[in-house]
């Protein structure tokens, strides 16, 4: 594989040199191995037997009539161990970590997700697995806490700053300055500096992959759409890095709107944010005058995210990509929507692209075919949803 620290203006290794001859480690042994046939063997054969992939692409069918317009495809990412596709990522990264020696693993979370994703991967190849979270995050997401606990990981509640994701991240770093000679870094997006983007992303192509083969052997075609979630970026390219060449295919990522573009709560980086620099990369950001990321938030906690992958930042000034956004209350009915019509309650972060489609499907004539990323499942969602939604529904 070449090469790829850039995205057109985006991406980069923005760091301090003691760290950046860090990342070149990564970045030399994560090229050396992605080509490797024993690796590519050994990553297929968890996918397979822990994983549980392929997954299936599935024909929305009743969604699809009651919409009465383009044909809906769901790729079940929700069916994966873990429960989303999370854990194409820390399985790739778990078996590298491998390959070059280390034995501890640390990683940052702030809703907790990836902590899982990282602890439970940790316990399957006997590693051990230190979590960095902001004290906040520890406080709000007490049963994640409790779930990495339970798969043997140590969490550090983190007490810098602000005591959030942000905070998390800059301890992380510390951590694998200091431990670099037997400590892999375990990022959780494609995100960061390089090598992680490109790393994710191939991690994550699983995804496009799979889409790929399986909607040419239902429809005999490609789509014409891809939707997907975008929060900091990896189930959105992995669904989409497959089928970039393909100029036919058009490529949708769905930002959160929060409670309103026109409020400050929102996450929607690429829709209102501007090119700058973050946590070790360039991208399109929501930040202060002074460079700082600016608070962020979602309904869906695994998408709010200040910034966003570098690669989505390149194809929205392209246009290779449409960026758009939906609200926290579009969310939730699409929440509900599918849960009703298919019998699959879905993340809430995927719930925004759902909403989106369900948007889309209805403007299309019913030739038309769109796949949509359920990049997760909503179990871990029912709870603040009856807070929300209570009887209501
Ligand atoms: C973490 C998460 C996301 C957002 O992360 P990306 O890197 O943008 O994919 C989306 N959906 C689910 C279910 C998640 O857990």
């Amino acid at each position: 594989m070449e090469r790829k620290e850039f995205f057109g203006e985006f991406g980069g290794t923005f760091v301090p040199e003691n760290l950046k001859a860090v990342l070149d480690d990564v970045a030399v042994n994560f090229y050396k191995y992605i080509d490797e046939p024993e690796f590519k063997e050994e990553l297929a054969y968890y996918h397979r037997q822990y994983t549980g992939r392929p997954n299936p692409l599935y024909f929305a069918e009743k969604l699809t009539n009651k919409l009465g317009g383009a044909k809906i495809y769901l790729k079940r990412e929700d069916l994966n161990h873990t429960g989303a596709h999370k854990i194409n990522n820390t399985i790739g990264q778990v078996l590298l970590a491998k390959r070059m020696g280390k034995k501890r693993i640390i990683a940052e979370t702030g809703a907790g997700q990836h902590g899982v994703a990282t602890a439970t991967v940790c316990a399957m190849f006997g590693m051990e697995c230190i979590i960095y979270m902001g004290e906040i995050d520890t406080e709000r997401q007490a049963l994640n806490v409790y779930r990495m606990k339970l798969l043997g990981a140590k969490v550090v509640p983190v007490t810098m700053g602000t005591r959030t994701l942000k905070d998390a991240v800059d301890a992380a770093l510390m951590d694998f300055i200091e431990n670099a000679d037997n400590t892999y870094y375990l990022l959780g997006s494609a995100v960061g500096p390089h090598p992680y983007p490109i790393m994710v992303r191939e991690f994550q192509s699983i995804i496009g992959i799979e889409a790929r083969k399986q909607i040419l052997e239902q429809e005999g075609r490609l789509p014409d759409y891809l939707v997907a979630c975008v929060g900091g970026g990896s189930n959105a390219i992995g669904l989409f890095h497959p089928f970039v060449e393909d100029k036919e295919v058009k490529i949708v990522g769905v930002e959160p709107a929060g409670r309103g573009l026109d409020t400050l709560d929102h996450a929607a980086s690429i829709t209102l944010g501007s090119p700058g620099v973050i946590h070790g990369f360039r991208c399109l950001t929501l930040q202060d005058e002074t460079g700082e990321p600016l608070p962020v938030y979602s309904v869906a906690a695994g998408l709010d995210y200040p910034g966003v992958g570098p690669e989505h930042s390149h194809y929205s000034e392209t246009g290779r990509g449409e960026y758009t956004s939906v609200t926290d209350k579009d969310a939730l009915d699409a929440f509900v929507e599918l849960s009703r019509v298919e019998g699959i309650i879905p993340a809430l972060e995927s719930a925004h692209a759902v909403a989106h489609v369900m948007k889309l499907a209805k403007e299309l004539d019913d030739e038309k075919i769109i796949i949509v990323n359920l990049s997760g499942r909503g179990d871990k969602d029912v709870e603040q949803v009856k807070g929300i939604l209570g009887d209501s529904i």
